[in-house]
């Protein structure tokens, strides 16, 4: 179908689906670290992007960390987690995310997404609780920079007087009800690696209004020692924190925050307005409460306009239909074209690694109740999916998002997408 038009050749500069973008002062800082030899996991730089990430987040205490993934296996050691333990976790979302808390012993059970923000089902929380009153960890997620239903996920903890992790690796700079994220959970984390809307290249983030916890969550991340003369140890320790050098690069990214959620909002407002006539939707936020970071553009296909398209763990098969498509047909044409998309993160429930684990939805637990009688295709009165993950997974995928990507050739990327539904 693409064959004879021209404007359907590919993409001269790749599209990507999300950049590191440098502006030059990451080069100054690193040169900096290099030229006084700070070049391990003591400097300037690291103090000063603790002090500056402090400061955007209001008042909060922070620990530089070589990964959002160590700021979270922190977070899990901070929560208490011991062998055993059951934790609520959000289920669509990246695997880091969650393997944390494996490191820890600790057993995840997955809480179905909701429509409205693509993130934790607070209806579904709370059915986990009646289900689960043991249990006394919450992980919640902020997907793609879009804040969850944050107030309902709190208030449902503090009734069950669970303790809260907010992985916020998506969305640092988006705030909820005026408030950053990333400042929500008793421990949250953030991610400087490359493809996030501020990069260190690596590097993470962890962030508490106790100052106690993030004394402890340093000593962690330098070994555990004590204050002795020699190397003296009453705990395990790991080498977790971040390096001076990579401090360089976030410090010189840090200015560009706002920059880059306006170059991402931008994006999303265009994709929003070129596929308005199309049977798709953009991920939705709630437009009152929240600002998100927009840190990856995604759509959503209507039901009645999904071509045939089934996936099995490792290969996915589409039929081309008129006036219709499917996530893989789109990304599809995209690669073929220069452009980056990708699926929606594959929900942890439908994980082979995590197949015996618990998955609560609204009505309860998922897996007993679609093993015995309701269909994973069923729906409610509101014609809602049993199972909504599995369903944005179907039906959803992720833009090109790069802040670099042009307004050409993001037209073009919209006329490529419109090609696939005629
Ligand atoms: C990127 C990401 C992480 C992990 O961050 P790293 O810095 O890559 O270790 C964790 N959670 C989510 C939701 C992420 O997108």
């Amino acid at each position: 179908m693409f064959k004879d038009k021209d404007e359907f050749r590919p993409l001269e500069n790749k599209a990507w689906l999300s950049s590191p973008t440098m502006h030059g002062d990451e080069l100054k800082y690193m040169q900096k670290a290099y030229e006084t030899n700070w070049m391990s996991t003591v400097g300037e730089n690291i103090n000063i992007v603790e002090e500056e990430i402090s400061k955007i987040l209001e008042s909060k205490y922070t620990v530089g960390l070589s990964a959002g993934t160590s700021a979270l296996h922190l977070a899990m050691k901070l929560a208490g987690i011991k062998r055993g333990d059951k934790v609520f976790c959000s289920d669509m979302t990246f695997a880091a995310t969650v393997n944390p808390i494996l490191y820890e012993g600790g057993i995840p059970i997955f809480i179905d997404t909701e429509y409205d923000t693509w993130n934790m089902d607070p209806k579904a929380l709370e059915k986990a609780f009646e289900l689960y009153p043991e249990v006394k960890v919450v992980v919640m997620v902020n997907l793609y920079g879009v804040p969850a239903k944050i107030d309902e996920i709190k208030e449902i903890c503090k009734k069950h007087r669970a303790y809260l992790v907010e992985d916020a690796a998506e969305s640092f700079g988006a705030k909820y009800k005026g408030v950053q994220t990333g400042t929500f959970g008793d421990v949250s984390i953030i991610s400087f690696n490359g493809n996030k809307i501020i990069t260190g290249s690596s590097g993470g983030m962890l962030i508490s209004d106790s100052k106690h916890d993030i004394e402890k969550a340093k000593k962690w991340s330098t070994q555990s020692r004590e204050d002795a003369p020699w190397y003296q140890h009453e705990e395990v320790g790991y080498n977790y924190r971040m390096s001076n050098v990579i401090a360089g690069v976030v410090r010189g990214q840090l200015p560009y925050l706002n920059e880059h959620i306006e170059q991402k909002r931008k994006i999303y407002e265009r994709y929003k307005e070129g596929l308005k006539d199309l049977p798709i939707s953009m991920n939705p936020y709630d437009k009152e409460n929240s600002k998100p970071s927009f840190w990856l553009s995604c759509m959503i296909i209507d039901e009645e306009a999904m071509s045939e398209h089934v996936r099995s763990d490792k290969k996915a098969l589409y039929i081309r239909e008129e006036g219709k498509s499917s996530p893989t047909e789109i990304l599809e044409v995209l690669a073929n074209h220069n452009a980056e998309g990708r699926p929606i993160w594959k929900p942890m429930h439908l994980q082979p690694i995590y197949r015996m684990n618990s998955f609560v939805n609204r009505f309860g637990n998922a897996r007993a109740m679609s093993n015995a009688y309701i269909k994973h295709s069923q729906k409610d009165d509101e014609g809602r999916a049993f199972d909504v993950g599995e369903d944005i997974f179907n039906r959803g995928l992720c833009l090109p998002s790069d802040n670099k990507m042009t307004e050409n050739d993001q037209d073009r990327i919209i006329e490529l997408i419109k090609a696939c539904f005629e």
